[in-house]
């Protein structure tokens, strides 16, 4: 399978359908946000730079994120595809991405935008925080990283249609649903 990158606010479902996807396609994943959290419970020193961020629902700053991106795709079996869940968040994350895939002769491939209602999303992280008590999954810190989504992040979208890779899914209510659609895509492709 080609490269994907899968693009969507906090709660849309970038991680459940990541998942799916690596299972039916046989491919990488890279979870920017799994990167972090392993780091932060290893005590690690990118870990404790990272806490500080993610408590507060901000963006870890480009420069680190760019390097840790890079590092963990060249630790990926080759030849397979990844998929980028939470990669990339920015303008300058998106253009370092294609440079860094440009460079190694490799494609960014599709970018699968979900879009969801807000209040779903709200009331899908509210129920994660009391399954996997994430330290970010309360209501103040949602807020927050809603805010920095639509500010920093959803401008990103236009920047893929402009790479004339975008692919827009929307909630209708069922994961089956969603999860249909998306595959009969990805089997197109
Ligand atoms: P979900 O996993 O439900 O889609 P999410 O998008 O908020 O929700 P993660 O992708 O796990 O969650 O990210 C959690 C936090 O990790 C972010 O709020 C941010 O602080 C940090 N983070 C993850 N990826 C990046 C990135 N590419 N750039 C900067 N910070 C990041
Ligand atoms: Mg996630």
């Amino acid at each position: 399978m080609k490269n994907i990158i899968i693009f969507g606010a906090p709660g849309s479902g970038k991680g459940t359908y990541s998942d799916e996807i690596v299972k039916r396609y046989n491919m990488g994943h890279i979870s920017t946000g799994d990167v972090l959290r392993a780091e932060i419970k290893g005590n690690t020193e990118l870990g404790k730079i990272a806490k500080g961020y993610i408590d507060n629902g901000q963006l870890i700053p480009d420069e680190l994120m760019i390097d840790i991106l890079a590092k963990t795709y060249d630790s990926m079996p080759a030849g397979q595809g990844v998929i980028f869940d939470g990669f990339p968040r920015t303008i300058p994350q998106a253009e370092a991405l294609k440079k860094m895939l440009a460079e190694r002769k490799h494609e960014m491939g599709l970018m699968i935008e979900l879009i969801v209602d807000e209040e779903t999303l709200l009331a899908r992280l509210l129920n994660r925080a009391k399954e996997q008590g994430r330290a970010d999954d309360n209501e103040v810190t949602i807020k927050k990283r809603f805010e920095v989504y639509h500010n920093q992040t959803a401008p990103l979208a236009e920047w893929f249609e402009k790479e004339g890779i975008r692919n827009t899914f929307t909630w209708k209510g069922s994961k089956d649903v969603m999860l249909g659609e998306i595959f009969a895509f990805l089997d197109k492709q």
